[in-house]
């Protein structure tokens, strides 16, 4: 009997799956295996793969391939390895690390292309064209060894592209430039302003439209703002595969980032310049890959667009601060989320007076002025009345009242 074990690499927010394919019928029940392991026939195995729906959030194990001779051995012989990854499709590595990212997540994914053969090295060959034999996108992790035996494997001619600043995203830089001092890093103007500290070697501004080859592999720069001001996203152009930065993640929905220019008009435009692309492959830097890019992208739309219509319809009944929309439009929502649901808030109440689709009677200024500190305020004597008693709100309450105190002590 021929075991063949796939481990999947750590995606989330669910464990991995990984799976087991035997190459005879199963008779015998004598090897018992862990919960997220599954017995897979040949005939399960092609049922998953044709009766896979548009639905379904993956299509068969797509990861890490460890093979054991004998049925006595059990699988876990292939948790030796020291760090999972995910090829697919062909040349586009994909490494979920373990980073300091925001909930349900707890990896970021790190992209790898590698050229096959060494090149001439890193070059600007004229019009916005590099070349080079090495790309890692967005090294973001926490665990420094695994990143620094990834980058001494890798050649020396080597490109970090990053998607945007966020520590998520750029916590492993200094790592990258210890192990690989001669690596070029590669991202929008905005972005390399904002990573302070974190990169003092090479560095290249792209804005979008660039091409980079590693050997000859091709990728293009797609600017993407939205999530930032300065976010990117790179294609793939061998295999159409689009990787997002954080203007999509593998399950749930993108938060924009208020305070680094993310923008909701940005947001629908870099959307609808995805859908344009049509990509074959949607890789987020969190969670798994998607195969159907269109239905994603157009869900994210349908999302925003149904937000967007019930905070109009708020204001038109006569919401007219920060609170009286959250309060309202988030009524279902758990209440230590309104905080960011506001940042949400203010920038689809921006989109729709860019839209002009605001009640004559609503005041911009006004609602403004309603924002930051007067909401977090409202929102505090609301989770006291409700009485949501957390730590979270019990230590915000005190640190609220020390800061009151303290500025009416300085007046
Ligand atoms: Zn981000």
């Amino acid at each position: 009997m021929l075991l063949k074990f796939v481990e999947e690499a750590e995606f989330g927010p669910g464990p991995p799956i990984n799976t087991l394919f035997v190459s005879l019928p199963v008779d015998s029940k004598e090897v018992s295996l862990k919960d997220s392991c599954k017995w897979v026939t040949k005939q399960n195995a092609f049922e998953l793969l044709s009766g896979v729906k548009p639905c379904a959030d993956r299509v068969g194990p797509l990861a890490y391939i460890g093979y054991l001779s004998q049925s006595n051995s059990l699988p876990n012989k292939v948790a030796d390895s020291p760090l999972l990854y995910q090829e697919y499709p062909p040349g586009v590595t994909v490494v979920p690390m373990k980073s300091g990212t925001i909930k349900p997540f707890s990896t970021t994914n790190l992209v790898v292309f590698s050229a096959k053969k060494s090149s001439s090295g890193l070059s600007n060959s004229g019009s916005s064209i590099y070349h080079a034999d090495a790309l890692i996108m967005d090294p973001g992790c926490k665990i420094h060894a695994q990143l620094s035996d990834l980058i001494s494997s890798l050649p020396g001619k080597l490109l970090v592209f990053v998607t945007h600043h966020h520590h998520d995203h750029v916590e492993g830089l200094s790592i990258v430039q210890k192990i690989n001092p001669e690596a070029t890093l590669l991202a929008h103007e905005k972005t390399i302003s904002r990573i302070h500290g974190n990169w003092s070697g090479a560095c290249i501004g792209v804005s979008g439209g660039e091409n980079i080859f590693i050997g000859d592999q091709q990728l293009k720069v797609i600017f993407a703002p939205g999530h930032t001001d300065g976010h990117l996203a790179l294609l793939h152009v061998g295999t159409n595969s689009l990787i997002v930065g954080d203007h999509c993640v593998g399950e749930g929905s993108a938060v924009l980032d208020v305070t680094s220019g993310g923008n909701m008009k940005d947001y629908f435009d870099t959307t609808y310049k995805f859908i344009d692309l049509s990509p074959h492959i949607l890789i987020p830097m969190h969670g798994r890959m998607n195969l159907w890019p269109k239905r994603m992208l157009c869900g994210y739309l349908k999302h925003r667009r149904d937000r967007e219509a019930r905070i109009l319809k708020s204001i038109e009944n006569g919401a007219s601060s920060m609170f009286d929309i959250v309060s309202d439009v988030y009524s279902d929502v758990d209440k230590k989320l309104w905080i960011a649901a506001s940042s949400n808030v203010r920038l689809h109440v921006d989109f729709l007076n860019y839209q002009n689709k605001l009640p004559k009677g609503f005041s911009v200024e006004k609602f403004k002025a309603s924002c930051g500190v007067a909401f977090i305020l409202r929102w505090l004597c609301a989770c006291i009345k409700s009485r949501l008693n957390t730590p979270l709100v019990a230590a915000i309450t005190i640190g609220g009242s020390v800061a009151i105190t303290y500025a009416m002590k300085k007046k």
